[in-house]
């Protein structure tokens, strides 16, 4: 280990055991954060690093003549596939931490949604046998969004749904407008995801949008906690209700700014 690692785990160690420090908890909770991120950023660089060796000492056994040769290819891509996961993971992880200041503007919920599913359709019909439509409503407000961070929120759900749909089914998106009748006001649009998976028990849906909480087991159970940090930075609200065995909906409600 290096003396820079060697630094954040000792500074990481230092915050967590200092129980009676002055300092506010929200200013710990914040440098705790940032040290946090400087690890998985310097733990990210590493794991790259074994990835790409990995690699190349997989392209010395490109060609195996051997048993021993093919056990050794099948450990190296089982190795390099973990280093894979981990990057993964420390990607998610970083992204977490940074959704803070957004700098949104004004967009149209039909632009975002119809250029994603310009990307995914296809191939969720032809390669996993599910058909998606989506239905905005005539009177749909622009919202304001950072249009990148919001794409992934809706690409972590879309991602979510086709995996609980293995032998296929349908995605429904519909874009409808909320509130904002007389005496009321807030005015909301609201973005429906639903899909005929799967479905969650009362039990897992508790558990929804906890970090690290996955069914999965290639996944990391960071997508949803993701998810609901972007919309919360924007000012909205992200819920779900599910029926095991029928289907899964989440509900993504913006606030509309009055101008
Ligand atoms: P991951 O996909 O890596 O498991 P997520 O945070 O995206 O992490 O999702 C957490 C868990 O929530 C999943 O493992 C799954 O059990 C459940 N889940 C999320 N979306 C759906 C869905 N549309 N239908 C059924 N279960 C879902
Ligand atoms: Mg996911």
């Amino acid at each position: 280990m290096d003396g820079k690692l060697r630094t954040l785990l000792v500074s990481v160690e230092d915050i967590i055991m200092s129980g009676e420090s002055t300092d506010t908890p929200s200013h710990q909770y914040s440098e705790l954060a940032e040290l946090a991120g400087g690890f998985i950023h310097e733990i990210k660089n590493r794991v790259g690093t074994l990835s790409l060796n990995l690699q190349l000492l997989g392209e010395d056994f490109e060609t195996p003549e051997t048993q021993r040769e093919r056990r050794s290819l099948d450990r190296i891509l089982r190795l390099q596939g973990e280093c894979q996961k981990l990057v993964d993971l420390a990607s998610d992880f970083l992204r977490f931490a940074r959704v803070q200041d957004l700098t949104t503007e004004p967009t149209s919920l039909d632009t975002v949604v119809t250029r994603m599913l310009d990307f995914l359709a296809p191939t969720a019909r032809e390669q996993k046998n599910i058909e998606i439509g989506w239905f905005p409503a005539n009177d749909l407000p622009p919202v304001h969004i950072q249009r990148d961070l919001f794409e992934q929120c809706l690409l972590n759900l879309m991602l979510n749904a086709e995996e609980a749909m293995p032998e296929g089914g349908t995605l429904t998106l519909i874009g409808r407008c909320d509130g904002g009748k007389s005496g009321e006001v807030e005015k909301w649009v609201c973005l429906e995801v639903i899909d005929t998976g799967h479905g969650m028990s009362p039990q897992q849906l508790a558990k929804l949008f906890r970090p690290f909480h996955t069914t999965k087991t290639n996944g990391n159970g960071l997508g949803l906690a993701i998810s609901r940090k972007i919309i919360a930075a924007h000012g909205g609200t992200i819920e779900a209700q599910s029926e095991p065995g029928r289907g899964t909906k989440f509900t993504i409600r913006l606030p509309v700014r009055m101008i």
